[in-house]
């Protein structure tokens, strides 16, 4: 139907009888099926490891000889044509939930814009959660079939890489990706030349152009204004994720959300949801608006279809987290944007006008909120509290009447289950597990698993973990890399026996990531213990311009260099996707230390959970829904009674009573074969409960059921 393409450089290197690895290599789901993963890993081990698992790269630099003899290699060939053949079933759009259900709606449009994608490591455009979250989505999109399209940025320098000198003050490295090694490529018009979008950001043209990925069904385009054409300045627009100030992020927003409504119209797509991911893409409205408004409708008809057709979803309760712009530079990147649109200037500017602690000011949540039909928290603790804190932004008399619900967040289980669980529950669940993993009675068979089973997997994930920490030190060890205290630090003094506790995530304040070192005279006996003792591995970047999340880092980091903690505490640097897969599937224990109602979800303990991993948080976010008793320990907390220093206290002696009374003693009773029968349970209750309930798949079928569908059909009633 269009006329637009994206091609797949030739290979002339790749043999006859294995010609689909480049098209493998350049459709994101291979990442998330362990057939696939494990072929290219097959191919050959050692560039695997050396590429950080990216197939697209790695048949860039393969030998040729090597790819002669796999083509020979029977043992190959059928691992080969047994993954062939089931992406071909898995993209094929026969069949599919989203069909069945709502067979209807086939060539309507979902599309979904975020300021950051985490799909994989070999695409580093993402920070944390919020990145995680939007390729979760994605690649359920595609599992359960939704007409769907992503939309996003591709930033050459992504967000950073961390460094932690033996000073531990966290050091931000930037480098620039290689775009023909990512699994990108350039959308092509019928002129032949790369297709860009053009936006006016105030008095300048910037132009953008897109890029192609494929996530398993879906596409994703993304935005990069790195082109000839543009000045230098805007050239520099998309090369990072959250780096400059505000007038560099409200130019990267306007070019997300102005820009990535011109780019589905160029491609002929017209979508009949829009859903935010975040305020940082809510200018699409204004330019949705604005094209109805061309094609002849008022203003009030233009943002009524909007709003039916619109679905904001907020990610945070902390006040500062929501961008916000002063009206000046709103007017200076507008122009005269409000005189298309047939409003005034005023009218434009109270779209977004929020009092703000400095005065009035564009706040983009505001903006997004009052422009869509039904806005949504990510947990039913944080929609109850963002009821709350937008309550005066709605004429209402009660936080109840706030049209903002919430729908929990999950995680993709395929993406975050460890291949070594994935086949067990082949063996257990029956061979459809898979496409039932959101149905709580299915995991009801979890318990047909012996003990001793479920035990040795997981002491196979937890050397993995060991063998992948050993190996990044040690690689940085011979690069000339690493001083010998960060070598210490990094987790080479860790001991594969012991109790192991992980915390990994953002190093922001509210994270509390330091509460379990807050009464070290009370923990060292922890650590030191001869018999039973436990250990800490923490890993997590602090945003470049935060020194308070960086001064977080560093007293952990003395911590982990400190002898007489005895290397019981390890910092790992660079926190990223791949570390997380390692980390949430080979620790014995996930900590959660929010400040209670800061953390609106969290995702990494689903990942926790789901391996058999159990949780030690806060009743906050996700586990406030997900704790029940029996699959891991609750943190009890307070919103706010008492002073912070005071709820610190209390909520770091809660936390020293459960590891003492319950946690360790429970991990080190041992039967007669060394196996914890109790911690086993408790694993086993964390998988069943929490895996269904808080998989991408539950989340994806409440989105379309309660959000997507609705504002689907608002729109035809209002055509
Ligand atoms: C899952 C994940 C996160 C999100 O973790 P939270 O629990 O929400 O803090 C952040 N970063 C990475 C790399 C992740 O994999």
């Amino acid at each position: 139907m269009t006329n637009f393409t994206h091609t797949i450089p030739a290979n002339p290197k790749i043999p006859e009888r294995v010609s689909r690895l480049p098209e493998l290599a350049y459709n994101l789901w291979w990442s998330w099926n362990p057939e696939a993963r494990a072929l290219f890993k097959r191919l050959d081990t050692p560039l695997w490891r050396e590429t950080r698992h990216n197939p697209v790269h790695m048949l860039q630099e393969i030998d040729e000889g090597q790819l002669a003899e796999v083509a020979m290699d029977a043992a190959f060939i059928r691992q080969y044509n047994k993954v062939m053949m089931i992406f071909d079933r898995e993209m094929s759009n026969d069949h599919s939930w989203f069909k069945s259900e709502y067979p209807e709606f086939s060539d309507e449009r979902i599309a979904y814009f975020s300021f950051e994608f985490g799909l994989h490591n070999s695409l580093p455009i993402y920070s944390g959660g919020l990145g995680i979250l939007s390729g979760d989505h994605a690649k359920e999109a595609s599992d359960l079939g939704l007409p769907f399209v992503g939309i996003g940025f591709m930033y050459p320098q992504g967000y950073f890489r961390q460094r932690i000198p033996s000073h531990g003050w966290q050091e931000a490295v930037y480098t620039q990706l290689d775009m023909s090694q990512a699994p990108i490529l350039p959308v092509i018009n019928e002129a032949g030349e790369t297709a860009t979008v053009s936006v006016e950001l105030g008095d300048r043209t910037v132009k953008g152009r897109v890029w192609h990925v494929k996530v398993g069904r879906i596409p994703l385009y993304l935005l990069d204004t790195n082109v000839e054409e543009n000045d230098a300045w805007d050239r520099e627009l998309s090369a990072r994720l959250y780096s400059g100030d505000s007038e560099m992020r409200i130019r990267q927003e306007l070019m997300l959300g102005i820009g990535g409504v011109r780019v589905l119209e160029m491609l002929g797509i017209k979508p009949s949801v829009w859903h935010m991911n975040e305020g940082h893409s809510a200018f699409l409205v204004l330019e949705a608006i604005r094209q109805l408004v061309a094609e002849g409708k008022s203003y009030e008809e233009a943002s009524e279809i909007v709003r039916a057709h619109s679905v904001f979803t907020t990610h945070t309760p902390v006040p500062a987290g929501h961008d916000t712009f002063p009206f000046h530079m709103v007017e200076k990147y507008f122009g005269s944007f409000w005189n298309e649109l047939g409003i005034s200037r005023e009218r434009f500017l109270s779209l977004g006008e929020h009092d703000e602690p400095w005065g009035k000011a564009f706040n983009m949540t505001v903006l997004a909120m009052k422009a869509s039909g039904i806005s949504n928290g990510v947990s039913a603790l944080h929609g109850k509290v963002s009821r709350q804190m937008w309550k005066h932004v709605y004429s209402v008399d009660s936080a109840d009447e706030v049209p903002i619900t919430s729908v929990t967040n999950g995680v993709h289980v395929p993406t975050w289950l460890s291949s070594e669980l994935y086949f067990l529950f082949n063996k257990y669940l029956g061979p459809d597990w898979l496409e039932r993993r959101d149905d709580p009675l299915l995991w009801q068979r979890l318990y047909d698993v012996p003990d001793a089973e479920l035990w040795s997997i997981h002491l196979d994930l937890k050397r993995k973990l060991y063998v992948f920490l050993q190996r990044r030190t040690r690689r940085r060890w011979v690069d000339g890399r690493h001083d010998p205290t960060q070598v210490l630090t990094n987790g080479t003094l860790l001991d594969p026996e012991a109790l192991t506790i992980g915390f990994a995530r953002r190093f922001a304040t509210y994270k509390r990531a330091t509460l379990v070192l807050r009464d070290l005279e009370r923990l060292k006996p922890l650590l030191l213990e001869i018999h039973r003792p436990v250990q800490f591995i923490f890993a997590g970047k602090s945003h470049p311009a935060d020194d308070a999340g960086k001064s977080l880092i560093q007293q952990i980091y003395n911590l982990a260099k400190h002898n007489q903690l005895g290397g019981r505490i390890a910092f790992i640097e660079d926190y990223d996707m791949h570390m997380a897969r390692y980390l949430t599937q080979g620790v014995d224990v996930w900590l959660n230390t929010p400040r209670l109602p800061r953390e609106a979800s969290g995702t990494s303990g689903m990942k926790a959970s789901l391996n058999g991993v159990p949780n030690l948080s806060v009743l906050d976010g996700w586990w406030a829904e997900g704790y029940n008793g029996a699959n891991g320990w609750a943190i009890e907390s307070d919103i706010d009674v008492l002073s912070n220093d005071a709820q610190d206290d209390k909520d770091a002696d809660a936390l020293y009573r459960l590891l003492e009374e319950e946690v360790v003693p429970l991990f080190y009773s041992r039967d007669r074969d060394n196996v914890p029968r109790g911690w086993v349970e408790i694993m086993r209750e964390a998988i069943s409960s929490n895996t269904p309930q808080f998989s991408m798949q539950r989340m994806i079928k409440e989105y379309t059921n309660n959000l997507y569908i609705p504002a689907i059909s608002g729109r035809k009633g209002s055509n």
